[in-house]
């Protein structure tokens, strides 16, 4: 197989939460396989995302957007058209929250932040990606949700039951919007990462270092760790995929 059918040159990919962590470890994956980058995020990017352009020599623009808010999406979603011409061939929902709260205490409020963000977030991507997708008549459309390991099992000494529930909505969703891609020649998978040192589980270092054991390669990821999986995903020597998940998670499923 030709190293070219894992080119993305000449492409445009949308990633949320790509302002830092594992959504811009995607941006990085995808840019160096040579697609042009858009994030959305409501956080100003970290120092490392401004290095795209200049490392990868592709084009980079970050929009502040809030995923948890339709009008916010649609926002995002009408300055990125305008600015990349309404190309679009790879969306990637990434951006997530996590609370750690026992099932008993969890309130409303929290339940509708995580749905909000985790769920209804990465479904209206999805769905304005694949609009943007269809319009544009592109032929290559890979949508990449972001589920998690918390989508098979409990995270260990973690309160995560609602953050779990999310996660297992990205999963199952996947392969019934794949279904429905399929004539519009668009091709829908998710990835489970697994314990990723980033912002989200930096609040807990005890964690990290005991979760260690329960990997069956014995080492937390580092968001660097699971960017193939999405360039795989998005490129074309993964074109008979769809509606599938993909752990990328040293094992921890499996053992
Ligand atoms: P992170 O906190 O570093 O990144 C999440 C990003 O999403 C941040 O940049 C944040 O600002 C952004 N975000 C949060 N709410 C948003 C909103 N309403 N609108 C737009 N952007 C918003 O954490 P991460 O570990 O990089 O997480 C990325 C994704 O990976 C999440 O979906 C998370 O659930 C998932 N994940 C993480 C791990 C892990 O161990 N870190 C494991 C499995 C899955």
């Amino acid at each position: 197989m030709s190293m070219e059918r894992f080119s993305l040159k000449g492409r445009t990919a949308l990633i949320t939460g790509g302002a830092r962590g594992c959504g811009l470890a995607f941006a990085e994956g995808l840019a160096e396989a040579g697609a042009d980058i858009a994030t959305f995020d409501v956080i100003d990017p970290v120092e490392g995302w401004y290095e795209l352009e200049k490392k990868f020599g592709v084009k980079a623009k970050h929009y502040k957007v809030d995923v948890s808010s339709l009008s916010s999406l649609e926002e995002g979603f009408a300055a990125f058209k305008k600015d990349f011409d309404g190309k679009l061939d790879i969306c990637v929902p990434t951006a997530g929250v996590n609370r750690n709260v026992g099932f008993l205490d969890t309130t409303s409020e929290e339940f509708d932040k995580l749905v909000g963000v985790n769920v209804k977030g990465v479904y209206y991507t999805a769905q304005l990606a694949a609009k943007q997708m269809i319009e544009n008549k592109t032929t290559k459309g890979s949508i990449i949700l972001v589920a998690s390991i918390a989508s098979y099992m409990a995270i260990r000494s973690q309160l995560s039951s609602a953050y779990c529930g999310t996660k297992g909505a990205v999963r199952a969703m996947c392969p019934a919007i794949a279904a429905e891609l399929v004539p519009y020649g668009i091709r829908v998978n998710s990835i489970s990462p697994g314990y990723v040192r980033t912002e989200m589980t930096a609040p807990f270092p005890h964690l990290l270092e005991s979760w260690k054991d329960e990997i069956m390669n014995r080492r937390v990821a580092t968001p660097d760790d699971i960017r193939g999986g999405c360039v795989f995903l998005a490129s074309d020597a993964s074109s008979y995929m769809t509606g599938q998940d993909v752990c990328i998670d040293g094992g921890v499923t499996k053992w």
